[in-house]
């Protein structure tokens, strides 16, 4: 979905959106029905939560890190959920309206200027997200002041 953007190495070599500190806990992937399915008849991963996420390992420093992360990378490869397709975008809840934001952690989206992600959230992630967000709410996340905007949807 990011490909214009982020390569599969970029993503393998960084993995900073799959490990967590106890305040990004709003960041874990959401797991929806399709994907719970295959979870569980695929792989051997544990999920908590009415939103269904993945139950997290917790190292001596205290860093959670996705159980679906390995040294080669996410081991779902494309089955890995949309939230983390779409990462560093968000689809987030501000007031009345949804608007699509981008972390400002992930430090190869950030070499791009604002208008040049605005341009590629509209031409190629607007009606996705839009189609994915009415089907399952649960990837609508409050919205996090750090996180540009770049679209309204
Ligand atoms: S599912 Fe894969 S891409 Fe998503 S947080 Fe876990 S390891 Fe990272």
């Amino acid at each position: 979905m990011l490909d214009r953007l982020l390569s599969e190495n970029d993503c393998a070599e960084c993995k900073l959106c799959c490990n967590f500190y106890e305040g990004e806990f709003w960041e874990v992937p959401v797991i929806d029905d399709d994907l719970a399915q295959l979870i569980s008849g695929k792989y051997d991963f544990n999920l908590i939560g009415d939103n269904r996420v993945f139950k997290l390992n917790r190292d001596e420093k205290g860093l959670y890190f996705c159980p679906a992360l390995d040294k080669n990378g996410c081991k779902l490869g494309d089955d890995r959920p949309f939230d983390c397709k779409l990462w560093p975008f968000r689809a987030m809840k501000l007031g009345e309206f949804i608007v699509i934001t981008v972390s400002p952690l992930c430090k190869k989206v950030g070499e791009k200027t604002l208008c040049e992600l605005s341009e590629f959230v509209g031409s190629q992630l607007t009606d996705k997200i839009k189609a994915r967000v009415l089907k399952y709410p649960a990837h609508i996340k409050d919205y996090v002041h750090s996180y540009p905007i770049l679209k309204v949807l």
